[in-house]
C-alpha cells in the first residue's frame, strides 16, 4: 500500500524487514513514557506498529514528540529493528521502528470516548461521533466484513449471469406495505416523490423487458417505528428471474447462501430443510421457526379438554411444550416464567406446568382437574420423561401459539439451545396469499400484491380468499427472516382480481399501478424472485443482535442521525420554493 507518504502500513511489517528504512503513517493509538525509552503505538486500518525512541542516542525527537496527544496523525521514518519484548498476539509484534523523523500532518484534539476495543463511550456518543468509532477494530471488522460479503454476492451473481441493474430513488408513493418517506417536488408544487420501500415493481418491469436474470445491491428507505433490529433505510440483496419455478429460484439462492457461508464462514450448510408455513406455525409458533433447537409444539386439545377445567375447555387451542430435565424447577423459576408470559410484551394470562418426577409422579399446577392417569396420558402425547417440564398455554389458535413461541425462544436461551456459532437455515415455504386484518375489515396481501397464488388456489381467490395458499418464501437463519421472495403475477387479468380482492377499486388500481397492469399487455414472461436483508444477513453471520453496527452512518431509535442531527428543519425560502408555506 506504497503511496508518496508512505513506504508501508501499520499492519505489514514483520521480522523479514529488519534493517529496512521505511516510513508510516497513522494515528497515535497510544504513549507509553518509560523514561530512557517511549513508545508509540501507530496505528492504522491495517494494525498497529510500535515505534520506539531512545531518550539518550535522539534527545531531539524525544523533545519533538512530547506535546503529541492520543489521535495524532503522524508521519514517521526509521528503522525495522526486532523488538527485545515480542507481542504475539500482532502480526507486527516481532518488530519495532528505530525513528529518526518526525513529521505531524494533523493534530487531534482528545477524542471524547477511548478508541480501543472495549471503549468507554456510550451509544448516543458513539453515533454522534461515528467516525471515531469507526476507527475502533469491532466497527471497523464489521464493515470490512461486509464490504467482503458483497464483493463475494457480486461475484457470484455475476458468475451465473445476473445483471446489476440501478433503479430509481424518487418514486410515487402508494399505501399499500410500510409508511413511505416522501420527498416534495419544487416543479409541481403539492405533489410528491416517495422514496422506494423496495424495487419491486421496476424489477419485474425489467422482466417484462428482457433482462431474465436481474439482482441489485439497493437502499430501500420504510417509515417504520424502529426496533432494534430495523433502521430506516436499510439495503436489500434484491433479485428477480424470468422462465422459472419456486423451485428454480430457491435452487438458485440456496447456491448464493451456500457460497457465503463458505467463503465468509468457512462453513459448509449442506442442505436448506424446509417446512410449510402451516407446520412452521403448528411446530413453532412462528413463521421464523429458530429451529436450532426442536421443543416443538404439541397440541394437547384431545387430552385436556375431557374434565371440568373451564380454561382448557373453552380455548380453540390447548399446546404444549417439553424442556427436557427441568422438573426440578423451583417454585420460583416457574413462576418466574409464568411472570414472563404475562408480560405485556407477551401478553398470557397463565401458564401451566406438569412436572415429570421420578418413578411416574406428576406434580402438576391442574391437580385439582385432572388425575395422575390424565397427566400420564398428556406426558405420553408430549414425549416427556421423567425429570422432564411441560409447560402449557391455552386460548385462541395464533395469539397462543405467538406466546407459546415466546416462551420457547426464552426456555431455548436458558437451556442453553440457541448457541452462538452454530447456523439452522429454513426455507418457509407456502405461505397464505392474504391475511384478514380485523381493524380495517379487509384483507391485505401477506407478501406483496404482486405475489401470484398457487395455480390450484387461483379458482378460490374470490370465494375463499382466506384459504388461498402463494407460492412465496422466506429463508430464515436462526429465528431470523434474512429474506423473502415470491412466484409473481404476471397476467394483467388476474391481477387486477388480485387487487379487487385486496378492496381496491378499478380507478384506484389503474391510478397506482396502472404503469405494471399496462406493461403486462406488451408480453409479460413467467418470473419471480427475492431480497435479502443484507444488513441483516451481515449481522447474523457474525453472531450480532443489531443490524446497526454494520451500517457505516446509521440512525439511532428515534430515526435521528446523532452525527448530522437530522431531521433538520428547512429554511422559508425552501419550503416557499417547494411550495410548502
Ligand atoms: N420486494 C420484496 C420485499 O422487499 C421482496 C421480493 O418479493 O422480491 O420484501
Amino acid at each position: 500500500m506504497k503511496t508518496t507518504l508512505r513506504t508501508h502500513t501499520c499492519g505489514e511489517l514483520n521480522a523479514s524487514n529488519i534493517n529496512q528504512k521505511v516510513t508510516l503513517c497513522g494515528w497515535i493509538q497510544k504513549i507509553r513514557n518509560l523514561g530512557g525509552m517511549t513508545f508509540i503505538d501507530l496505528r492504522d486500518r491495517y494494525g498497529i506498529t510500535q515505534l520506539a525512541f531512545n531518550a539518550e542516542t535522539n534527545p531531539e525527537l524525544c523533545k519533538q514528540i512530547e506535546p503529541f496527544g492520543r489521535e495524532w496523525v503522524i508521519q514517521v521514518t526509521g528503522t525495522v529493528a526486532e523488538r527485545y519484548s515480542k507481542n504475539k498476539n500482532i502480526p507486527t509484534g516481532d518488530i519495532e521502528i528505530l525513528a529518526k523523523s518526525i513529521n505531524v500532518l494533523n493534530e487531534s484534539i482528545t477524542p471524547p470516548f477511548t478508541i480501543e476495543d472495549e471503549s468507554d463511550g456510550g451509544d448516543e456518543i458513539r453515533m454522534k461521533y461515528r467516525y471515531l468509532d469507526l476507527r475502533r477494530n469491532p466497527v471497523k471488522n464489521n464493515l470490512l466484513f461486509r464490504h467482503k460479503l458483497s464483493i463475494a454476492i457480486r461475484n457470484y451473481m455475476n458468475n451465473i449471469g445476473f445483471v446489476e441493474i440501478e433503479t430509481p430513488m424518487l418514486v410515487s408513493s402508494t399505501p399499500e406495505g410500510a409508511r413511505d418517506f416522501v420527498v416534495p417536488s419544487r416543479l409541481s408544487h403539492g405533489e410528491f416523490y416517495a422514496l422506494p420501500q423496495s424495487p419491486q415493481t421496476f424489477k419485474q418491469l425489467l422482466m417484462v423487458a428482457g433482462f431474465d436474470r436481474y439482482f441489485q445491491i439497493v437502499k430501500c428507505f420504510r417509515d417504520e417505528d424502529l426496533r432494534a433490529d430495523r433502521q430506516p433505510e436499510f439495503t436489500q440483496i434484491d433479485c428477480e428471474m424470468s422462465f422459472v419455478s419456486q423451485e428454480d429460484i430457491l435452487q438458485t439462492f440456496e447456491g448464493l447462501i451456500k457460497y457465503i457461508f463458505k467463503e465468509t464462514k468457512g462453513m459448509d450448510i449442506g442442505t436448506i430443510e424446509r417446512i410449510t408455513w402451516h407446520d412452521a406455525m403448528k411446530y413453532y409458533g412462528s413463521d421464523k421457526p429458530d429451529a436450532r433447537f426442536g421443543m416443538r409444539f404439541v397440541e394437547l386439545n384431545d387430552v385436556l379438554q375431557h374434565r371440568d377445567f373451564k380454561v382448557f375447555n373453552e380455548a380453540e387451542l390447548v399446546v404444549g411444550i417439553v424442556a427436557k430435565g427441568c422438573a426440578h424447577y423451583s417454585r420460583k423459576q416457574i413462576d418466574s416464567l409464568t411472570e414472563f408470559v404475562k408480560r405485556p410484551q407477551v401478553g398470557a394470562t397463565g401458564l401451566v406446568h406438569i412436572q415429570c418426577q421420578e418413578g411416574g409422579n406428576y406434580k402438576s399446577s391442574v391437580d385439582k382437574f385432572y388425575n395422575q392417569e390424565d397427566l400420564a396420558a398428556v406426558a405420553k402425547k408430549c414425549g416427556a420423561e421423567e425429570g422432564d417440564l411441560i409447560l402449557i398455554m391455552a386460548g385462541p389458535r395464533l395469539k397462543t401459539q405467538k406466546q407459546l413461541c415466546e416462551l420457547r425462544l426464552e426456555m431455548g436461551r436458558q437451556l442453553g439451545l440457541r448457541k452462538a456459532g452454530e447456523y439452522k437455515l429454513l426455507w418457509v415455504v407456502d405461505f397464505p396469499l392474504l391475511e384478514w386484518d380485523e381493524e380495517t375489515q379487509r384483507y391485505y396481501a401477506m407478501h406483496h400484491p404482486f405475489t401470484a397464488p398457487k395455480p390450484e388456489h387461483e379458482a378460490m381467490l374470490e370465494t375463499h380468499p382466506g384459504e388461498v395458499n402463494a407460492n412465496a418464501y422466506d429463508l430464515v437463519i436462526n429465528g431470523t427472516e434474512v429474506g423473502g421472495g415470491s412466484i409473481r403475477i404476471h397476467d394483467k387479468n388476474l391481477q387486477k382480481r388480485m387487487f379487487k380482492a385486496l378492496g381496491f377499486s378499478e380507478e384506484e388500481a389503474q391510478k397506482q399501478f396502472g404503469f405494471l397492469m399496462n406493461a403486462f399487455q406488451y408480453g409479460a414472461p413467467p418470473h419471480g424472485g427475492l431480497a435479502f436483508g443484507f444488513d441483516r444477513m451481515c449481522s447474523v453471520l457474525s453472531d450480532a443482535d443489531s443490524i446497526r453496527d454494520f451500517i457505516a452512518f446509521p440512525k439511532n431509535n428515534a430515526a435521528r442521525d446523532m452525527m448530522l442531527n437530522a431531521p433538520t428543519p428547512i429554511s422559508d425560502a425552501q419550503l416557499k420554493e417547494l411550495g410548502l408555506k
